[in-house]
């Protein structure tokens, strides 16, 4: 047997641990990502409490200007009560009808701000529907992603036991060691060698002793001149 089979055979296992470790480390992240989606749903529903509470202050506002108006008019009523002579009497008269109109025009600006709040409301209403049903489709996703990395971690719990089987099998411990220190600083660390003498690693050329040092199989592992990385016969 090569010396770097048991190598590839370990190297398959660290694939599977890598992958689980990048999948459970960008897991808070990928939360994340889930939640902004609630952004722009979250904003719509802030800006529809908004124009109802417009809507409301309107309302408030011109029933302030109703009660002055409906004040003014009988202010003028108090007054016209105590006027003695009839042209006081009807200029007085004229006076209040002018204010009633304007008292009209008051209450015709209030029903019209009140058919606003129902609408404004509904949208309101609208709005926090859609916000907790997002909300909850989100979070039911987020449970599974949950669910999910539980169980990468019991699988990964499971890789490394395999690993530390797989690690005993490689028989060269030079090999062994310098796998373990080229792992932390190249993926993949064990690569083909292809026919026409490339590093299946950084892709450069090999001097043409190389595949003849792999085939020779005398139990050193043989290193790309250039990563470092160790290198097999491609098949
Ligand atoms: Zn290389």
């Amino acid at each position: 047997m090569s010396v770097v089979q048991p190598l590839l055979a370990l190297q398959e296992i660290d694939e599977v641990i890598r992958n689980l470790e990048k999948a459970l480390r960008d897991l808070p992240e990928r939360k994340n990502q889930e939640r902004s989606r609630l952004k722009g749903v979250s904003e719509a529903y802030t800006l529809t409490q908004s124009d109802l509470k417009i809507a409301q202050l309107n309302v408030n506002a011109i029933e302030g200007e109703v009660d002055e108006r409906k004040k003014r008019v009988q202010r003028l009523r108090d007054q016209q009560q105590s006027l003695k002579n009839n042209r006081d009497f009807q200029a007085m008269s004229r006076e209040i009808n002018l204010a009633n109109g304007d008292l009209e025009k008051q209450e015709a600006r209030l029903i019209a701000a009140l058919d606003e709040i129902n609408p404004a409301q509904a949208r309101v209403d609208a709005a926090k529907a859609k916000l907790d049903a997002e909300e909850a489709e989100i979070e039911a996703f987020i449970a599974e992603l949950d669910r999910r990395a539980a169980e990468s971690q019991a699988e990964l719990e499971r890789q490394i036991t395999l690993r530390a089987a797989a690690a005993t099998a490689v028989t060269s411990p030079q090999a062994l060691a310098m796998y373990e220190r080229l792992k932390t600083r190249r993926w993949p660390v064990v690569v083909p060698l292809s026919e026409n003498s490339v590093c299946g690693g950084c892709h450069l050329n090999q001097p043409p002793q190389t595949a003849h040092l792999i085939k020779r199989n005398d139990g050193n592992v043989v290193a790309c001149q250039m990563c470092g990385r160790i290198l097999y016969m491609a098949e």
